[in-house]
């Protein structure tokens, strides 16, 4: 595997085109052990509190979808960069800010309960679109997490799913902070088995096509295990500094 450079804040485009060069590389590794295609699988290159001239940098490495956790920073890229790229929200979500967002996203990755869910209808019914998103999932059933449990899932997928301007498109996770990506393989292996549930109950206005799992830590598990979708932020961007 060639190592991602995640060390350093401020990485140059030079260094941002070769860690998604070594990111596509890596995931191809994994596809061939676990069997997959390649093309089954799209960066989410999460792009939160670094400036708009390493998106560039990507863009121009050929990287078209940034994951953004807050509204502010995603409304102000907007106003900078436009489309595209598309942009996604991945963090949590106030419901009262979902307003700044529904015309700007094409998927929310972070739906954590009903009422969040029928903010995104209120507000896209507003637009006139209906909003694709994932369902969270607390799948190792953290304290400190946001999400579904794995027994809410399907039942959240239900009455979601039935709200006419929302679409359920699959499900998400962010596995526990671990220095061994391998103790997340069962997190992960238990998301793909609830995610593969969703999708033989058929419910109305639930098509899951997208599983979000893997991390900079642990993206190559979450490829053998079934994702479909890796949210790589630190090895692509490099270190983010949460104090500035
Ligand atoms: C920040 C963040 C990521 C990216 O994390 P890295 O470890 O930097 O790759 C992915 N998903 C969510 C929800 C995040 O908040």
């Amino acid at each position: 595997m060639e190592p991602l450079k995640t060390e350093g804040e401020e990485l140059t485009a030079e260094e941002i085109t070769a860690n998604l060069a070594h990111l596509k590389e890596n995931i191809d590794k994994a596809c061939a052990k676990a069997g997959r295609d390649p093309k089954e699988i799209t960066i989410c290159a999460v792009s939160k509190l670094k400036p708009v001239e390493d998106i560039r940098a990507a863009m121009d490495a050929g990287q078209m979808l940034f994951g953004e956790n807050y509204v502010q920073e995603i409304v102000q890229k907007y106003e900078t960069l436009g489309t595209p790229p598309e942009w996604h929200m991945i963090g949590h979500l106030q419901r009262n800010k979902v307003k700044y967002i529904i015309d700007k996203v094409t998927l929310i990755h972070s739906v954590d309960s009903l009422s969040l869910a029928a903010q995104i209808e209120k507000e896209a019914a507003k637009h006139d679109l209906i909003m694709p998103v994932l369902l969270e999932v607390n799948i190792a059933g953290e304290e400190s997490k946001w999400g579904f449990t794995k027994s809410e899932t399907l039942e959240a997928a239900k009455e979601i799913g039935a709200m006419p301007h929302v679409k359920v498109a699959g499900l998400m996770t962010s596995a526990p902070y671990t220095e061994d990506a391998e103790t997340n393989r069962v997190h992960f292996r238990n998301l793909k088995a609830l995610y593969d549930k969703l999708a033989d109950a058929h419910l109305p206005g639930v098509e899951p096509t997208i599983l979000s799992m893997g991390m900079t830590g642990d993206y190559v598990v979450a490829v053998e295990e079934g994702s479909t979708m890796v949210r790589v932020g630190t090895g692509i961007f490099g270190a983010r500094n949460y104090a500035k």
